[in-house]
């Protein structure tokens, strides 16, 4: 029976460009109406038009900004008033949009939440969505339910939107907030409607989780640093994690594990090209790979904080010293490979701020190192292939390919669960280094 009901129902999460203007709520309400299976619809906040346009969300984060600054917002709030209305009109939408934007202006002005003020872009564009599909509009604050920590109560939401739903056949719910049982509007990180998706499909156990945005899935490499990368069929969970941890970002990272345990697969789907098969995203044991990689990704900005000692090794607790410190530092790190008598620390620029001064002095009083150099500008790339675990020499193709490309390697890093190999390079490097990676495998590439 479970089998049965996972079957007949598609959640369908479409991102802000999939419902930037009139034309791109048509192709919506096309899919949509293509398969009945498509019952529980999440629509993110109207996005970018073209490229120097606004994404809705943005303006309204500005708009708060400018009240806690004292400033006015008038010129900015017109342009959400002259989207939404522009939307409604054209789409013959009736409910009274300009009344509840007048509203959500006088709420502004009398400092609502942060949270609050940035969550309507979704309420708003959910309602004039669920009337143009003539379906019922469910507010997510209802269902989806927060800790007052402002973390996501899962329990009570996945028992929230079961219940909810079990006797609704179609309906709108706005993606990227929810409320504390207060009433209390709280948000997900941004490009969070990923995520309601998820808990959405994993509250109805949906057949799968269809993720629409303005490309046909993954692609192996970055297309702003390789022409023309080869698309990404179909790629595991785990995977997936490590090449958005990594910077791929078309699907929210923290997305997935909503959907993981159970198993629900994810289908990212271009809403421009809907008949492109996009990318599968599922669990480890419905595909066997073997041989090659799936994706390459990468960040630059690290720093590494080399610290050599003889002996270290034999030093109870010295490296425990050293991650206390991180610690009382509020800074975490990225990787830490350590030698006979030296240890080093990866850290992303954007966790150590300017902390790095009052680090080094902690690690110099507590440690005693003989000696402790800073290396900035490194960037990390990570090569990621579930078959790798049983495939030889894959990491002798990326040494290899770096080696054939005059790049030198920083840092290598090959986690346990061989994964992902991962390579610290120049920042200067880094483009060229996933461009000879690429190449070295791109003709084995299923
Ligand atoms: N509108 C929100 C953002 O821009 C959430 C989303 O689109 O997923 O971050």
């Amino acid at each position: 029976m479970e089998d049965i009901i996972k079957k007949e129902v598609v959640v369908a999460k479409f991102g802000g460009s999939s419902l930037s203007d009139t034309c791109q709520f048509n192709k919506v309400r096309e899919i949509v109406l293509a398969d009945s299976r498509r019952r529980y619809i999440i629509p993110s906040a109207p996005g970018k038009r073209d490229v120097s346009d606004f994404k809705i969300t943005d303006i309204l984060y500005l708009c708060h900004e400018h009240v806690q600054k004292g400033v006015p917002f008038d010129e900015v709030y017109k342009i959400i008033i002259g989207r939404y209305l522009q939307l409604c009109e054209e789409l013959n939408i009736t409910f009274d949009m300009l009344g509840s934007l007048t509203d959500l202006k006088e709420k502004i002005i009398s400092g609502a939440s942060v949270d609050y003020v940035a969550s309507r872009g979704e309420y708003l564009n959910g309602l004039i969505l669920a009337e143009y599909l003539g379906v019922e509009f469910i507010d997510a604050a209802e269902i989806i339910i927060f800790k007052k920590s402002g973390q996501l109560d899962e329990e009570a939401t996945y028992k929230a939107v079961s219940n909810r739903l079990s006797k609704v056949e179609k309906a709108v719910i706005p993606g990227f907030y929810g409320a504390t049982l207060k009433g209390e509007i709280k948000t997900f990180s941004r490009g969070g409607s990923d995520i309601t998706g998820a808990i959405i499909a994993k509250s109805v156990q949906a057949m799968v989780y269809e993720n629409w945005t303005d490309v046909s899935g993954f692609l192996m490499a970055d297309p702003r640093i390789v022409e023309n990368p080869k698309h990404i069929e179909e790629i595991t969970y785990k995977e997936l994690r490590e090449l958005s941890y990594m910077g791929a970002n078309v699907f929210h990272e923290e997305a997935i594990f909503p959907v993981k345990k159970d198993g629900i697969p994810i289908n990212i789907k271009n809403t421009n090209k809907p008949l492109d098969e996009g990318t599968y995203i599922v669990d480890d044991k419905s595909i066997v790979k073997v041989g090659d990689i799936t994706g390459i990704s990468g960040k630059k900005d690290f720093t590494v904080i080399s610290i050599e000692k003889t002996l270290m090794k034999r030093e109870k607790g010295f490296h425990r010293r050293i991650l206390s410190i991180l610690e009382s530092n509020d800074v975490s790190f990225e990787h830490i490979p350590s030698g006979l008598d030296s240890v080093s620390l990866i850290i992303d620029d954007s966790q150590l701020g300017d902390k790095l001064e009052k680090i080094l002095e902690e690690i110099e009083r507590q440690c005693s190192p003989d000696s402790l150099i800073v290396y900035p500008n490194m960037a990390l790339v990570a090569v990621v292939g579930k078959g790798m675990i049983r495939t030889k020499g894959i990491s002798g193709k990326v040494f290899g390919a770096l080696a054939k490309a005059d790049i030198n390697i920083r840092m290598i890093n090959q986690g346990s669960n061989e994964l992902s190999i991962i390579v610290g390079v120049e920042n200067e490097d880094f483009e060229n280094a996933i461009r000879a990676i690429y190449s070295a495998f791109k003709s084995k590439v299923k």
